[in-house]
């Protein structure tokens, strides 16, 4: 079967799935392969339960003259190559966001604040690797103005692959950090991959690109492309600048278009790095004729969810549940940000930052001395790499551990800051503080 094949199919029977559990009818079933599943064994199955092709990579899958089957030499590339087409017929304008941290905030404040005007698809949670892309730009429909796509990466060359798939008309890199380097190698690895997003901007002369003025790293690569700066302090140059007006605990911020009014903004989100995810997000809106009022209400209304910047209130204490996922910049910066907060009584219980190679066990010292200048009441450490550093902060192997603490004794009125990747499981402690 040809990929020309596959996109006339398609174009009768425009809805897709990849599990076998989820077989909406009429659909197509693409087989794709995990590290411990193989799609193609499910093939039959979703055809009974009512998708209307399967395309499968193993011949051995095939029902014998049974033409709902679609053979193809790998699924997964077949899938991408239907997302690009998809996307490419449609044509329409997208906002590619990659970045170290704030990719699904960034994406979901832009989202909120092009909602007010256009009618929008953007990514799905945190669906933005290289299955995830393509089921977004599958999900795209001729009714949709505006698509804002989230990609991730974890590897040298994971951004280029999903740039070219996705084909942004705007592009947006929040920031480039320290995370994933045992797939990276070192922060040169991950400036150079995200970097990938503006490469491609530069060599197909596509659009627009966002940047964080005031961010050196993001400043040093952006030769050649056509910006749109943004930042904190507003400043001449920049298309649209903010600030901090207070975090007690939920972040006002100011922002003004160049030259223009200061606009003033209560928001339910805590972190002031949320500062620079809302102006990208103005940005783009403002950009694409999105009024200021309209973009304040779209910040105001803009309520966090899983876990991501998100203050919850139980019957002990109050929460910053940031446990969803922490790498040395996100947590440095959380932890600055706890400490300026105008609250009493600040806790934090950090979990380890995984996936960090061979920098992980000066990163976590490098956090824990950072811990010792600022002025926190108390400090837990999850976990065995915190374990591993030298501090007088008090340390648990692991979210069990702290868990029979709590029930034991739990602390009572206090701010407390829950972070650490996700591995480390510290969602868990959210029922029992
Ligand atoms: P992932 O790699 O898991 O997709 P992401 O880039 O989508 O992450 P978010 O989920 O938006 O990032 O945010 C994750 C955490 O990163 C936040 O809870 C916060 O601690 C931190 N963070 C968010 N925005 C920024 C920012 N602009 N600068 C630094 N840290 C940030
Ligand atoms: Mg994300």
């Amino acid at each position: 079967m040809t990929t020309e094949q596959l996109y006339q199919i398609f174009e009768s029977h425009p809805v897709v799935t990849t599990d076998s559990r989820d077989c909406p009818e009429g659909s197509i079933f693409f087989a794709l392969k995990g590290a411990s599943f193989n799609g193609n064994k499910f093939a039959a199955v979703a055809l009974q339960q009512g998708c209307a092709f399967a395309v499968v990579d193993e011949p051995e899958y095939c029902a014998q003259g049974d033409e709902r089957y679609i053979l193809v030499d790998d699924v997964l590339r077949a899938f991408q190559l239907l997302a690009r087409h998809h996307r490419r017929t449609l044509g329409t304008r997208i906002v590619g966001i990659t970045g170290t941290n704030g990719k699904t905030t960034t994406k979901e404040l832009m989202a909120a604040v092009l909602g007010e005007k256009y009618n929008v698809l953007y990514t799905l949670g945190n669906f933005n690797n290289d299955i995830g892309v393509p089921k977004t730009l599958l999900r795209l429909k001729p009714e949709h103005q505006v698509a804002v796509v989230e990609m991730g990466a974890s590897h040298p060359g994971d951004i280029k692959a999903l740039v070219e798939l996705v084909e942004p008309d705007l592009a947006l890199i929040t920031n480039v950090g320290m995370a994933h380097l045992q797939g990276f190698g070192s922060f040169e690895g991950v400036v150079k991959t995200k970097g990938e997003l503006y490469d491609f901007m530069r060599q197909s002369k596509r659009g627009k690109v966002f940047v964080d003025a005031n961010n050196p790293h993001l400043m040093g690569i952006v030769q050649g492309l056509d910006l749109v700066k943004y930042g904190t302090p507003a400043s001449d140059g920049l298309f649209v600048g903010g600030k901090v007006v207070s975090a007690a605990p939920f972040l006002r911020f100011a922002w003004q278009r160049e030259g223009g009014e200061w606009n003033e903004v209560q928001t339910h989100l805590v972190g002031a790095y949320n500062v620079l995810n809302m102006l990208a997000a103005i940005s783009v809106g403002l950009y694409l004729g999105v009024s200021a009022d309209e973009a304040n209400r779209a910040l105001a209304n803009y309520v966090p969810s899983n876990n991501r910047s998100q203050l919850e209130e139980t019957a002990h204490n109050k929460l910053i549940m940031d446990a969803y996922n922490a790498n040395p910049t996100s947590m440095s910066v959380a932890l600055n940000n706890l400490n300026d907060m105008e609250v009493p009584h600040k806790m934090a219980i950090l979990g380890d930052m995984l996936e960090l190679g061979a920098a992980s066990a000066e990163a976590h010292q490098a956090i824990v001395d950072q811990l010792s200048r600022l002025s926190l009441d108390e400090v837990w450490l999850v976990g065995p790499e915190f374990a591993r550093t030298r501090c007088a902060f008090r340390k648990f192997n692991d979210v069990d551990e702290v868990i029979a603490q709590l029930q034991n004794q739990c602390p009572e009125g206090r701010y407390i800051l829950v972070k650490g990747s996700h591995g480390i499981r510290l969602d868990k402690l959210s029922q029992c503080l």
